[in-house]
């Protein structure tokens, strides 16, 4: 027997369980995503964990095409290079003085 849990997705329950949005793998997997989604360095899903660019030269590149609130977000990753930091700072004022 399969329900739907409250975002649609079809759920199998265990026995004896009545609600199906406790136990949606899906809502759980877009939920533990969205998540990792948060640091605007997240490079992609790799064999069901997150990756994300380390190194500044990508880092900078990525930086290239932040907004503000990716800026932001990037201000508080853990083991920001100095030069990533300055490149962040940068494109923030940049994006200030667009507006
Ligand atoms: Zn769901």
């Amino acid at each position: 027997m399969s329900y739907l849990c409250s975002k649609g997705h079809q759920v199998t329950l265990p026995h004896g369980s009545m609600n199906a949005s406790a136990w949606c793998r899906t809502c759980k997997r877009q939920a533990r995503e969205a998540r990792w989604r948060m640091n605007p360095f997240f490079a992609g899903v790799y064999n069901g964990g997150p990756c994300y660019h380390i190194d500044a030269t990508s880092r900078l590149e990525r930086v290239a095409r932040f907004n503000t609130d990716q800026c932001q977000r990037a201000l508080r990753v853990d083991g920001l290079q100095k030069t990533v930091r300055t490149a962040i700072e940068r494109r923030l004022r940049k994006i200030k003085e667009a507006a």
